[in-house]
């Protein structure tokens, strides 16, 4: 029998195994009919860009979690010329549209299914707690993890060193040879791992340039991956 190791993965939710970028679309059309919002697919265009670009700040500390929930809307609302909404309201009926997306990345299901057997994972993601562990609920994808690491609720989050030394200690990791952690960002999962000494695998389905950050491995698919944490293990 062939000795494998049992590697602890660290796992991105977002555009990682959940497919945040359609979740996001499908949230924001439906946002549209609920409020009598005209421009259904453009509005959710202008949304993405004005939402990933606070992230990005969020990611650098420029504000909180909190000030996008508002700013967004108000930025949004303000391109538009829309006045009668109550931004409130409007946001809070966003994340319950979000919560209950099922929507997956093609291929982490069986991914995930098959790694879980062999090795342990956990989920850390920046974002909102009600919302992450609702859609990992309504995915089917949360029984996969043994845990899941959520920046709200521990007040921290990636890329910062903080943030993942709390994970490692509540999982017990002494020896990080065997820890990866995954994900398609490289703002905030391949810099996480840098700085906290984590080895790092980016999931570029998109194929996003790699620069200044540099990941330890990449996967541009989950037939790669797969190959990849296999090839890991022995
Ligand atoms: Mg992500």
């Amino acid at each position: 029998m062939i000795f494998m190791k049992r590697l602890t993965l660290l796992i991105d939710a977002d555009d990682t195994v959940l497919d945040f970028k359609n979740s996001e679309r499908d949230a924001i059309i439906e946002l549209c009919e609920q409020f009598c919002i005209d421009g259904g697919e453009a509005v959710a265009d202008k949304f993405k860009q004005i939402n990933r670009r606070m992230w990005d700040m969020f990611e650098l500390g420029l504000i909180t979690r909190e000030e996008i929930f508002y700013s967004r809307f108000e930025e949004l609302f303000a391109f538009y010329g829309i006045e009668d909404k109550n931004i409130l309201e409007v946001g809070d009926a966003y994340r319950e549209n979000m919560a209950r997306s099922r929507r997956i990345i093609k291929g982490a299901r069986a991914f995930l299914r098959r790694a879980s057997l062999d090795h342990d994972l956990y989920c850390v993601t920046n974002g909102i707690t009600r919302t992450q562990k609702m859609r990992m609920k309504s995915s089917g994808l949360g029984k996969y993890f043994k845990k899941l690491y959520i920046s709200q609720e521990m007040n921290l989050a990636k890329p910062s060193k903080e943030f993942f030394q709390c994970v490692l200690a509540d999982i017990g990791v002494v020896d990080l040879q065997d820890v990866y952690i995954i994900g398609d960002s490289l703002t905030s999962d391949v810099q996480g791992g840098i700085n906290s000494g984590i080895k790092t695998i980016l999931y570029n389905a998109e194929n996003k340039q790699i620069k200044d950050i540099r990941p330890d491995y990449e996967v541009k698919n989950y037939r790669q991956l797969e190959k990849l944490i296999f090839e890991l293990s022995k």
